[in-house]
């Protein structure tokens, strides 16, 4: 693959938040690393599956590749143009290239415009990528794109059921003709038998239109259907990135291999790491873990402990002190494709 494949880059992204206490002045007290130094590539035509337990930045991230948020740290680029670097009226111009597709079709639609009016509401703000044909005809025919009925253009939100929902999602971010669509949890919130066909339209509209799609979900087993690389998050920073075979095959990360291990597969003699449990929940991102930040969950550091040099933990697992002290890089594992920042992930044996 060229360069020129690549749709959408990220440098070293970071978002930080102030954390303020007190009733009536609020003091700041701290700061919230939700997003901590990401770097990513998005291919024109495919998917990038984003992964990770609830609170590791995700949703913080789509915002800033969207522009809701403006990041602390980084650089995002779009087919290669730095978006900081470009005017209000260009910087919109390529906004309207990415567009998101959210968790919740029953919140992000307003229950009070009709269906017409929610995906004609785009033509409003860019009124530059109203197709010739006008903006009823346009929108009739993205219903029938999305496999909604274009009669029920007047129909009002609370007529439709959960997965016809999230077609009006779909048809509303399409609506100004986008490259790249984040798609935040976008069937997290619908039952399992719909699940699946939102995820079939999704790849449909990609095949036909040539979309490349950031799609973020909690849940490695829904990525999987759908990816062609994946990136693996913790606490603000990607611990896993390759392609789907090397992330779901030779799984290498602690934490990745502990998601995989529970994601059901048919054929359990396949599935290498059976029921890893990780302890407790994921640490604050406003005081995160010295070193690698998931050493004080990682089940695979007290296995590779010298139990004269390690420290121990609170639970009493003794882990190296490499782990507690240095903040392992993202590197090549047995493909230099696939990246793993673990300190001991490649010698780790297989279970
Ligand atoms: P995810 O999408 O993976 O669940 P988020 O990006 O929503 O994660 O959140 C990452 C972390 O950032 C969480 O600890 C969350 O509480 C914090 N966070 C997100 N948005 C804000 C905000 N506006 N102000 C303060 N903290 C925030």
């Amino acid at each position: 693959m060229t360069d020129t494949d690549v749709v959408l880059e990220v440098r070293d992204l970071a978002k930080s938040y102030p954390v303020r206490r007190g009733v009536v002045f609020k003091r700041e007290v701290g700061t919230v690393r939700a997003v901590d130094g990401v770097s990513l590539t998005l291919r024109r035509g495919k998917t990038l599956g984003l992964v990770g337990e609830s609170g590791s930045g995700k949703s913080t991230l789509a915002k800033l590749l969207v522009g809701v948020e403006k990041p602390t740290r980084g650089q995002i680029l779009v087919d290669g143009v730095d978006v900081s670097e470009l005017g209000r009226a260009d910087r919109r111009r390529l906004r309207s290239t990415l567009q998101m597709v959210f968790q919740d079709p029953y919140t992000s639609l307003n229950p009070r415009m009709s269906v017409g009016e929610i995906v004609g509401e785009a033509y409003a703000i860019h009124p530059d990528v109203t197709p010739p044909g006008g903006r009823d005809k346009a929108v009739r025919e993205l219903l029938d794109r999305v496999g909604l009925n274009p009669d029920h253009v007047n129909r009002y939100p609370h007529q439709f059921s959960g997965g016809q929902r999230q077609r009006i999602g779909i048809a509303r971010a399409l609506a100004v003709r986008p490259r790249i669509l984040i798609c935040d949890e976008p069937v997290s919130a619908l039952d399992v038998s719909i699940q699946g066909q939102v995820v079939n339209l999704l790849e449909e509209l990609q095949d036909d239109l040539g979309l490349s799609y950031l799609f973020i979900a909690h849940d490695l087993s829904v990525v999987r259907h759908i990816a062609d690389e994946v990136a693996v998050m913790y606490l603000g920073r990607i611990v896993e990135a390759g392609g789907d075979a090397e992330v779901y095959d030779r799984t290498s990360h602690p934490y990745t291999r502990a998601l995989m291990s529970a994601v059901p597969v048919p054929d359990p003699t396949r599935r290498e790491d059976r029921a890893i449990v990780l302890e407790g929940d994921m640490p604050s991102p406003s005081d995160p873990p010295s070193g690698c930040h998931f050493h004080t969950r990682c089940w695979l550091a007290p296995t590779v402990a010298d139990p004269s040099s390690g420290e121990t933990r609170p639970d009493g697992a003794r882990i190296p002190s490499v782990c507690r002290h240095d903040s392992p890089k993202l590197a090549p594992q047995e493909s230099p494709d696939h990246l793993a920042a673990c300190h001991f992930a490649l010698d780790a044996p297989r279970r």
